[in-house]
């Protein structure tokens, strides 16, 4: 997790309802000989039953259950043991769960999942949850930022002015524990966190965030509140200029070879957790292609400089203190992190950026007479 959650960040009430649910029916179903409205609770289960999707999604569980009570009660031990979420991505010996045969794994994940994309929206059950999936989103946007806070990069979503909360556009809410492999897990309230489109659909898909295929268990970031869990203070960016030369020669070539990210005072545990999160969201790939790419034309605009006194002052003012905007604009913490890598460098580094910078003025302002004048 970049940027830390607000403390007050709230949980989505709909999912602690349907979360409280499926515990509160495995629970019932260990003694239970039949399917029957016994084994669901009062409010949400008879919301349940009375939606029949949900109900036979319920059913088709129970009839893939283990057979014997002390089988049926093992289930769900291993599942009402491992409600507490950020334990499992901070110490890698608790137990996850493990749902066999296959085919109660993949009864689990049929109901879990119609939880999660159907019932949730259920008139009765958004009653009893008080709130709507839409209207969480908005509080997380306040007690936050339309910003993505895994990436520092895009927008959660955008909101359209005078709309009302249950009416306005939200952002994909991103599984941290993918339901693909933790269906006991796709409808927990600590499971999930508003994500732009780039983090959740392309970047992680169905990656697992609690195992690496090369060194298996690790740890990760726990991103939700109370926790706080964040690192964007250890980053710093890095990039490696292009020759001037070379730069000259070839208008295609970026005015940058690199731009890394480091963590140099990262512990060894932030960096297993850092580690994690390169994996599933390719942020410094992302970062290092727009940083690389529009070098020049980002700092000719944010700084317009008139020459090279007034760059290194303008770096140095950028400098001065983190930008207010730092967890609200996209990209915005990035280029700082460059602002500060440009500012903490010797005159002689700063004048070869300046050289790329000025030399892209021209160019453009060049193209920009060709093409008005035709010279
Ligand atoms: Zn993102």
């Amino acid at each position: 997790m970049l940027f830390p959650l607000d403390p007050n960040t709230p949980k989505c009430k709909v999912f602690e309802k349907l979360n409280a649910e499926l515990i509160h029916f495995l629970h019932q179903s260990i003694n239970a000989k039949r399917f029957t409205r016994k084994l669901f609770s009062i409010a949400t289960g008879q919301e349940c039953w009375d939606n029949q999707p949900t109900k036979e999604k319920f059913e088709i569980v129970f009839r893939t259950l283990p057979v014997s009570v002390a089988d049926r009660q093992k289930l769900y031990d291993s599942i009402q043991n491992c409600q507490n979420l950020p334990l499992l991505f901070r110490d890698k010996t608790v137990p996850i769960p493990n749902i066999t045969p296959v085919k109660l794994f993949d009864s689990l994940k049929s109901l879990t999942t119609h939880l999660f994309t159907r019932t949730k929206d259920l008139a009765g059950i958004r009653r009893l949850a008080t709130e709507s999936i839409e209207e969480h989103y908005q509080t997380y946007v306040r007690s936050n930022s339309e910003l993505c806070f895994l990436c520092g990069i895009s927008s959660l979503a955008q909101n359209r002015f005078n709309i009302k909360d249950d009416d306005q556009w939200r952002a994909d809410y991103d599984h941290l524990l993918c339901k693909d492999k933790y269906p006991a897990f796709s409808c927990h309230p600590d499971n999930f966190i508003p994500t732009c489109h780039i983090c959740n659909s392309k970047a992680k898909g169905a990656k697992d965030i609690l195992w690496d295929d090369k060194s298996g268990r690790r740890k990760a970031f726990f991103p939700l509140p109370p926790f706080q869990e964040s690192f964007y203070h250890l980053v710093r960016l890095v990039p490696a200029f292009a020759d001037l030369a070379d730069f000259r020669a070839n208008n295609d070539i970026s005015p940058l070879k690199a731009a890394r990210l480091q963590w140099p005072t990262a512990t060894p545990d932030e960096r297993e957790m850092i580690k994690a999160w390169i994996d599933l969201y390719q942020v410094p790939k992302r970062v290092a292609e727009r940083i690389t790419s529009t070098f020049c034309e980002y700092i000719d605009a944010d700084c317009t400089p008139d020459n090279f006194d007034d760059f290194c002052d303008q770096i140095n003012r950028k400098c001065r203190r983190e930008p207010a905007d730092m967890k609200v604009m996209e990209w915005r913490f990035w280029w700082y992190r460059l602002y500060q890598w440009l500012n903490e460098q010797s005159d002689d580094i700063k004048l070869e950026a300046w050289e790329l910078i000025r030399w892209k003025q021209q160019l453009v302002n060049g193209n920009h007479a060709a093409q008005t004048f035709g010279i």
